[in-house]
Formats: structure tokens, sequence, C-alpha cells
């Protein structure tokens, strides 16, 4: 049945919190899938991470028949089956690791009409047999996963990918829908060609990460700078990235010998290391892969909490494709770069070596982009957008270095002027270099062959250091007050803005980073604040229910599910099911062991303060206005002090009694003025008191059960929350 209008809307909206446990949809998943449901075609380019699987699962969930996902990485195709079935849908795949006997089963089931996601790889389409059977076989939709490895202007161009062009062919009634990641306009018409997509609906979707805080620091002895950073984040997943073999080896091994678990991943290790060290990584046993850009393709891991760069990358588009696999889950994560100019003439070591000239020139250009994004003071996200054809429209994005408050601006009309003297003074011929060594008054062989010596500006920057002037040289690059011309050895020519300064007719402004300022996102929600002792105690109830089912970790839930937990403490299962992450199917698996823990904790802890569910839930517009913890806190308080029993105020509010005596738990862990005679009688409280003082910890079970029938659930709280306030002195 095919739902219309809001019915659909709403229709739509409840799969999402059935199925996958999600409160809203993700910007463009909702038109997209609207228009799968219409029988249309679909082209869609999403960012990493944009939650492009959805866009064809949830269709599948709802429409009838088979939904057939074409997917490159055959190593992936069995977390996201298992990652499918954990939400309850009827998931399969094939592929060429399988024996024909597992083949023929999922054959079969395609037959009893058993299944409603179906994984395989783009070679079966080569094969006539596959293409027989699948003809007798209701389908309900082919989508097709990295859709630019059909295309050769793509960077991944897959001649398997070819046979998927006979798609709407053989299956005329059955809508197909294409998905990438990464795609320029010619790929885009490229991929729309190579299938045949009729009269596609076209997505393209923002390069933004709104949630990836991009920082670049100066790079001076990066393995300390790395093994700082760890430290700050510790417990956190991500990976490392070096040029070399080498550097991967030394650097992992350096913070092994630091006493952190870090794997590597080259591809100078056997097929089977790296195998073994993916899955390690994989599956959180290891929280950090030191790696050469070999690594990545096969990664599906969501919870990637930073990407750091150790070496400068070759180009843009790497970076943001490294930087890309970073918070796939939406949750905040971390990009950083180091950057240090001495990583330069190793990667043009490497680009003098190609031997097509229109190559070498376009890596040189390249080149020149990426060096230009870590050394301008431009906010770095609009770089990034700016570099994928996109025009960013805040001025402040918020989560870079540049714009999260850690730079300030500071007048540097003189040193820029000394600069610009000793580049005008000496007729526009030299590169960085040698300016540097004018206005330090260096002494070298060819200052003194040229005669620089004896210029005006000669020595009058000799109070700052080399990397200063160099620093100041950036800058009058990024603001295009020099440009630098020919190849290899570029010299420095002045542009009229730069005249307009070199003559004082405009001043010269830069942007100074403070380092180690820079508060990211995350570090902005850490304060917002989620129990890390509980993240913790959940972290392991997970990492149980993985082993035992032999898959991820994140298959059972997400960081950003769990971190939710420890925010809002579900303490029953129909508090779980509230939470982002929790659909049905996991609420019925794995709910009741995250509750009890949770449940286990509270009872450990008491005194934590559990929010008020957050406005917006479903429903709460058309209950009666709710008063606020507080207001309700306060109004027992006044009750109690006007001399009513617990009982009393209870009936009187019409609340449960457990209701009024957590109430008072609070306002006795408060310290206010609550007369525990009148709570408990004094007699029992000495009795508990004693009780308490004898076993370890502060679980009530014990009390409750020692004292049976004499003692209720809510004294036994609240003599704890009285020793525990007294204790605390
Ligand atoms: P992509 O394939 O586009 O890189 P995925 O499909 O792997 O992205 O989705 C990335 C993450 O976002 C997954 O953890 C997924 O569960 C989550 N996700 C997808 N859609 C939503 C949504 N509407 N709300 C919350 N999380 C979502
Ligand atoms: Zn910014």
């Amino acid at each position: 049945m095919i739902h219309t209008g809001s019915n659909q809307e709403t229709f739509l909206h409840d799969t999402l919190k059935t199925v996958f446990g999600f409160q809203t949809f993700r910007p463009n998943q909702e038109a997209i899938i609207r228009s799968i449901l219409a029988g249309m075609d679909v082209f869609a380019v999403m960012p990493t991470g944009g939650g492009k699987s959805l866009c064809f699962q949830l269709p599948a969930t709802v429409m009838h028949g088979t939904t057939v996902v074409i997917s490159p990485l055959i190593s992936l195709m069995k977390d996201q089956v298992d990652a499918a079935v954990g939400n309850g849908i009827q998931a399969a795949f094939i592929n060429s690791s399988m024996s024909s006997d597992e083949v023929s089963d999922v054959y079969r089931m395609l037959q009893y009409k058993k299944i409603s996601l179906l994984y395989i790889a783009p070679e079966r389409f080569a094969m006539p047999h596959f293409l027989e059977r699948l003809k007798t076989v209701k389908l309900s939709l082919f989508a097709i996963d990295e859709a630019h490895c059909i295309s050769e202007w793509g960077h991944d161009f897959r001649p398997d990918y070819l046979g998927l062009s006979r798609i709407p062919e053989l299956f005329p009634d059955v809508p197909v829908a294409a998905f990438t990641a990464t795609a320029t306009r010619r790929v885009q018409e490229d991929i729309i060609y190579k299938i045949g997509l009729r009269k596609p609906h076209i997505v393209r979707a923002s390069f933004n990460r709104p949630n990836l805080f991009y920082e670049v620091k100066a790079k001076s002895r990066v393995e300390l700078q790395i093994l700082e950073f760890l430290s700050d984040h510790p417990g956190e997943s991500g990976i490392i990235y070096r040029t070399t073999r080498d550097s991967v080896m030394e650097t992992a091994g350096f913070l092994n010998t630091k006493g952190i678990a870090a794997l590597p991943y080259h591809a100078g290790l056997s097929a089977d290391e790296r195998t073994r060290n993916q899955e390690t990584f994989n599956r959180d046993e290891v929280q950090v892969i030191v790696a050469t850009i070999a690594f990545g393709m096969g990664i599906d891991k969501s919870n990637l909490r930073f990407v750091l760069h150790a070496d400068l990358p070759k180009n843009i588009e790497g970076y943001y494709q490294e930087t890309g696999r970073a918070g796939r889950d939406g949750d905040p994560a971390h990009c950083l770069l180091f950057f240090g100019r001495g990583d330069i003439p190793k990667i043009r070591y490497f680009i003098n070596e190609i031997k097509d000239d229109k190559d070498r020139f376009i890596s040189i250009e390249k080149l020149n982009q990426i060096v230009g994004f870590a050394a301008h003071n431009v906010c770095r996200r609009r770089q990034l957008l700016g570099f994928f054809g996109e025009d960013y429209p805040d001025d402040n994005c918020g989560a870079c270095d540049i714009c999260s408050g850690s730079v300030e601006q500071v007048d540097i009309t003189t040193d820029a002027q000394i600069l610009l003297s000793a580049i005008s003074r000496t007729g526009q011929r030299f590169g960085t270099g040698h300016i540097i060594d004018i206005v330090t008054g260096a002494d070298t062989k060819r200052i003194r062959e040229l005669g620089h010596n004896s210029i005006k500006t000669y020595g009058t920057g000799k109070g700052r250091d080399k990397k200063y002037w160099r620093s100041v040289i950036d800058e009058l690059i990024a603001q295009e007050t020099v440009l630098q011309e020919g190849d290899p050895y570029p010299v420095m020519k002045i542009t009229p803005k730069g005249s307009d300064i070199l003559f004082g007719r405009e001043s010269f402004m830069a942007l100074r980073k403070e380092e180690g300022k820079a508060k990211t996102a995350r570090e902005k929600e850490d304060a917002e604040g989620y129990d890390r002792t509980l993240f913790e105690k959940l972290r392991a109830v997970r990492k149980r229910i993985a082993e035992g089912q032999e898959v991820p970790p994140y298959v059972v839930f997400s960081d950003r599910t769990l971190r939710e937990m420890c925010r809002r403490f579900p303490s029953t299962l129909a508090e779980m099911r509230k939470i982002s992450g929790v659909g049905d199917a996991k609420l019925e698996r794995y709910g009741r062991d995250f509750v009890r823990e949770i449940q286990s904790y509270l009872d450990e802890n008491p005194g934590i303060a559990i929010p008020e569910p957050e406005s917006g839930d479903a429903g709460s517009a058309v209950l009666p206005q709710k008063k606020k913890k507080g207001e309700t806190i306060e109004e027992t308080y006044m009750f109690f002090k006007g001399g009513m029993s617990p009982d009393d105020i209870a009936k009187l509010r019409s609340l449960a009694p457990s209701t009024i005596a957590s109430h008072l738990e609070r306002l006795i862990m408060d310290g206010r003025d609550i007369d525990m005679d009148r709570v408990v009688d004094p007699g029992k409280r000495l009795k508990i008191e004693g009780f308490f003082k004898n076993i370890k910890g502060w679980e009530l079970n014990p009390v409750v059960e020692h004292f049976t029938g004499m003692v209720s659930y809510e004294e036994a709280r609240l003599v704890r929350a009285h020793l525990l306030r007294n204790n605390k002195g």
C-alpha cells in the first residue's frame, strides 16, 4: 500500500523511529525516499556520513519485494548486513566469498520472499545465471552504492560496474537509485548516462560536515604533539595518517612505548596482517591506527572521533576524504593537521618524477592549494567547500581553529613593509628564503656576492626569527599582496595591493593564532556533559554483546546513542525507546541489558540529577503543560515545611509516594532543612544506618532484603541520602 500526502509523512517518520530508532531525517533523506516510493530513479551525491544507507534501507522495509544493493566492497557487506539485521530488517548478501550451498540458500530465501534487502557485488551482473534468477524474483529497487565507480572520469573506476548499465533494460519496472560521495558535475553526467537513469531526481547535498572541527597546528616534534593530543582524548578512536611506511612503523612503535596501543597499516604489510589490524580496530579492541593513505576504503566505523595528519597531504581532495572518515555518526570529531614547510620539498620531489608535463603541472597546482589551505588564516571550512565549488554562507563557521576565537587581529603593517621593501629593492627577482635572509641580516655568500647587505632593509628584522618572517610572508601571499611566479624557483612579485601597503596607503592586518586555545564542538559538548563513568560501563556492556554476536560494537549501538543514554539515564524500556538510535528490534534485543546497567548505576550513585525529557518530545504538544522538575520539588518542600507527611503530600498532589520520596531525596542531598524524624521513624533509621555502615557500596536492594518487609525502598533511599549528605560534611 502506498501512502500519500501527510499520511505518508507520518508513516515514514514512524518507520524511521520504529525500525532505525531515529527521530528526524537528515537533510535530503526524506525527499530521496519519497521519490523512490513514487517509482522514480534517483541520483544522489551526499558526503560521507550523510546517511545514504537509510535512503535505500527504509524503502526496502516498506515496499513489496526485494531491494538489491550493489556495493563494491565485499569486506563491508557482512557488517552492513549485520547492522540491517540488527534493526530487524530481513537482509542477506551474495558474494564470491560464499560457497555454492550458501548461495543456494539465499536464492531459496529470495524465492520465498524472505529477503527485503540483498547486497551483491557488481561482478554478478556479468553472470547470465544470476540475472535469470533475479528475473524470477519480485524486486522493489536497485540501489547502486559508490556509483562513481562506473565512471572513468572518477578516481575509482571499476570495469565491473559497467555491467550495471543493463539494469534498466532488463528490469524496466524497477526504480534505480545511484549514490556516491564524490562526483564532479562531469562524473555525475557520466554516471547518469552510463547506468541509463530515466529522468532521475537529482540531489546534490552540501559537502559541509558541520560536526567536524578543522584545525591546523605548526608541526614541530610531531610525535610528541600526537601524544599530547591522544592524552587529551583518552579512549577515543581515530586514525593518524603518515606519508611513508617507515614513518607509520616509527610512530606506531613510539606510541606503544608510551603505553598507547596503536596498530600500523600500510601497503607493505602482508594482506593477512592488514586485515587483522583493520578488524581489531573495527572491533574497538585498539583505539588508534597509524596508517598511510592505503587505509580507508574499507572503513565503515562510524565512531571515529579524530583524524590526524602528521604530514602534509598531497592535495585537498585527499585531505577532505581522509578527514571525512571522522564522525560519520554525526557526533563531533576533530580533524587536526600538523603543518610544516619541511614537508613541501618531499612532495615536490615525487612530483618532479612525474613524466607527463600536464600531470606534473596539475600536481603542483594541487600542492599549492593544500599549502594555501594550511597557511592562510581563512576559515578552513570556507576553503574546503570553496574547493568543491560551494560558497559557505556564514562569516563564522564556529568549528575551525580560525573561527573559534583562537585567533586575533593584529596590525603588522610595519613588518609587511620591511618585507615588501626588501622585495622591491632587490628587483622582485628573489624567492622567500633569500628575502628572509636579507631582513634578518644573515651573512651568506649569496648576500655578500649580490651586495644585498648594503640595502636599507638589511637586518632591520633581526629582532624576530626566521619562522616569524616566514609566517608574515605566508600572510602576504594569502592576502594577495605578493604573488609567486616561476617554477621550479618561484620569485615574489608585488601586486597593486602590495604597493598600497608598501607606500603606507593601506594598513596590513593579520590574524594571529594563539596555540592551544581552540575549543572544539566536542569539548563544548563535554562541558554540557554526559556521564563518563556510565559511558565506560555501557561500552563494556556493548562490547560483551558485540563479541557474543561477532559483530563490531557500533552495530549494536553507536557512541552517539550511548552518550545520549549517559545524558538522559533511561532506566525503563519506555524511556529507552526515546533514545535516538534505539528502534524496536534493538530495544527488544538489547534494551534490558542497558536498562539494567543504568538502573544499577543510578542506585549506586544517588543524587544524579536526571534531566526532564527534552521539549519537542512526541506528544508533548497535546499533553497539559507539565511543571518543571525544580518547581514541583519546591512545591513538595513547601507542603512538607507546612507540616504535611510525605504520604499526605502524595495524596494531595496525586503523585506516587516514590515521586515524593525522590523529591525529598533531592532536597536532603541539597542540604535543605528536612527533619529526618518526620521522614523515617528514628528507630528504624538507626538500624538502616548501622546496616549501611557494614556493607560496601550504597545499593538499596541488600537493605530492603535484609529487613524483609520492615523497610521500604523509599525509606532506605532517604536514609542513604541523609548519610551521604553528612559524609560530605
Ligand atoms: P554514508 O553511507 O552516507 O557515509 P551512513 O549511511 O553510513 O552514511 O550513515 C552514517 C551514520 O549516520 C550511521 O551511523 C547511521 O546510522 C546514521 N544515520 C543515518 N541517518 C540518520 C538519521 N536520520 N538520524 C540519525 N542518524 C542517522
Ligand atoms: Zn571556520
